[in-house]
């Protein structure tokens, strides 16, 4: 059975290295359901930091990171660096990532490819638009983006990999996916899977719901056999975070 997981992604906040410590602190000393595997993705400047003083339990995972080990990039952040700093998580094609910086789904595709290659794992993100899915081309999106990850990844590789399918219409606007809407929508991805990998990659891939998810909306997601956890952006930030953490308790 697939490890419930519940990944923090801090975006570029919080605003101040006080702001950081507090939410640590509420961190290290809440009761965290140690069955659940949970990742923060802090901006890149508290990656080392947060990760000596986190508690042990929760993992640290970058936002993004380029295709070359070093060189003439400035600006991007080194997968290579990443893994020798034992950073062991990468957020991959979050909307604002594709959207804000012209990422294309083959570049996704070739970062996803050279993280895993460097040591990392990856938590892919994937989603419709609010006029995509109107149209009714949903699942249509979601395959067209796997579609080039897939080509680049043997099915072995599908370990390292966490799907999080975050429609971007439910990104920081408080409009989060019914319950009905996140399990049609993981089901078909875990189809497609099997369809275009394999039915054991489909049936141990972890495919997490993003988007507005708060401590109040959290437990009926987490009920929906397809959900296989959360990857959390504003609610992040706060103390309801372990709230959502604890969804299955
Ligand atoms: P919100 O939880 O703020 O809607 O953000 C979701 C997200 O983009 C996580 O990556």
């Amino acid at each position: 059975s697939r490890q419930f997981f519940v990944g923090g992604n801090f975006k570029m906040n919080p605003a101040t290295q006080e702001q950081k410590r507090s939410l640590v602190k509420v961190l290290n000393e809440a009761t965290i359901d140690p069955s659940v595997e949970v990742v923060l993705a802090p901006p890149a400047i508290y990656l080392l930091t947060l990760k000596e003083i986190l508690r042990k339990e929760i993992k640290i995972a970058a936002q993004n990171c380029y295709v070359k080990a070093s060189g003439a990039f400035t600006g991007e952040i080194s997968p290579a660096q990443l893994v020798d700093a034992d950073i062991p998580y990468v957020v991959l094609g979050h909307s604002e990532r594709r959207t804000l910086f012209h990422e294309t789904s083959a570049l996704v595709a070739q970062k996803t490819r050279v993280a895993i290659d460097t040591g990392l794992s990856v938590i892919l993100c994937v989603g419709e638009t609010l006029e995509e899915r109107e149209a009714g081309r949903t699942a249509q999106v979601v395959e067209e983006q796997l579609k080039p990850v897939i080509e680049l990844l043997t099915p072995k590789d599908w370990s390292k990999v966490v799907i999080a399918y975050e429609p971007v219409w439910a990104i920081g606007t408080g409009k989060v996916a019914t319950s009905a809407q996140a399990q049609e929508a993981h089901a078909n991805i875990r189809s497609f899977l099997g369809k275009a990998v394999s039915a054991a990659v489909a049936e141990s891939t972890r495919i997490i719901y993003g988007g507005s998810v708060t401590a109040s909306n959290c437990k009926e997601l987490a009920t929906q056999p397809d959900v296989d956890g959360f990857l959390v952006g504003g609610a992040s930030l706060k103390p309801e975070f372990v709230d959502i953490i604890n969804a299955k308790k």
